[in-house]
């Protein structure tokens, strides 16, 4: 080979090295063939985690503690979202932003899973008291808000464990037995979870459950046959009324209620003047949205959390 051949064969090679290290970097090296799964809340974090078992790397968008109804994504979420094999969001409803993401510069391979499809909608009316029932609408005919928190009724939560199957099924189809075992024994879970919830709500001093957080509850109250009354609307940023206030300062008098609950990861300050006002005492209930950077490194489930939840409601609303 002449000098000039050599030279030449180096540069080849050289720009080819620069060519692969330019390439789309996927940092595949410790995770290689596995399935990148980008979830926004932490209940589809738990549910992706569950059906991808050791074939997928499941991250959460949401950082630990964070107000989910507020988030925004900032553009290096949006580059993960880009960088993994399959996103999932819980609906329009929850995540508006998620539309103009999908509808942007997405890579066409990027399975994107809408985990609310096929899920039973519910709409608040009026008044974070009463809600009309709705399906597969993302907004209503009488411009009703959906209620978001679908994952807190556990026949969704089933729904949304398919959808998230069907996402993993259709990014790595050569595995679909394992995916869908997988699912198979995590619905099987949510079923008995759900039971529990339907024994253990089934004999109560009383039906109605007031919460000094924001309009979460909803659907496991309808769930349980149990009436849900709460301080805050859908999010916690607005304030509510003293009318609504009083209303349900009222309501706890008339029933005679024990317990008020509050929201785990917010400053329960109406829950406590509500307490102070009524004699109430104080109990946490979780949402399941997000949790604490602590309650992550522990290792903590949806499963547990809600758990945890029917312990508190049942000794709130004294059941036997
Ligand atoms: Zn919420």
């Amino acid at each position: 080979m002449n000098r000039r051949a050599l030279f030449l064969s180096c540069v080849f090679f050289l720009l080819l090295a620069a060519l692969a290290s330019c390439g789309p970097r996927r940092e595949s090296a410790p995770s290689a063939g596995r399935l990148q799964v980008v979830t926004t809340l932490f209940p589809l974090y738990d549910f992706a985690r569950a059906v991808c078992g050791a074939k997928g790397d499941v991250s959460l968008l949401l950082p630990p503690g964070v107000e989910p109804h507020s988030f925004e994504p900032k553009p290096g979420d949006v580059v993960k979202i880009n960088e993994a094999d399959i996103f999932v969001y819980t609906g329009d409803f929850m995540e508006p932003w998620a539309a103009s993401i999908i509808k942007g510069a997405l890579r066409a391979d990027l399975v994107v899973v809408d985990a609310s499809r096929g899920a039973m909608l519910r709409q608040e009316s009026k008044n974070h008291g009463q809600s009309a029932e709705g399906r597969d609408a993302a907004a209503s005919h009488d411009g009703a808000p959906v209620d978001p928190h679908i994952w807190l009724d556990l026949g969704n939560a089933q729904v949304m464990v398919d959808n998230i199957l069907a996402g993993c099924v259709r990014k790595d189809p050569k595995n679909r037995s394992f995916y869908e075992e997988n699912a198979t024994a995590y619905k099987a879970k949510l079923r008995e979870l759900d039971e529990k919830f339907r024994k253990g709500l089934a004999s109560c001093e009383t039906r109605l459950f007031v919460h000094g957080g924001h309009y979460a509850f909803n659907y496991l109250a309808r769930r349980y046959n149990l009436s849900y009354v709460s301080v805050y609307g859908f999010s916690p940023d607005a304030e509510p009324s003293p009318r609504h206030l009083a209303d349900i300062v009222q309501e706890i008098r008339r029933h005679k209620i024990k317990y008020v609950f509050y929201e785990e990861l917010l400053q329960p300050r109406m829950a406590e003047t509500i307490a102070q006002e009524t004699g109430a005492r104080l109990l946490p209930l979780n949402g399941g949205h997000n949790v604490t950077k602590e309650d992550l490194q522990k290792g903590v489930t949806f499963i547990g959390l809600l758990e945890r939840d029917l312990d508190n409601l049942r000794a709130g609303l004294q059941c036997r």
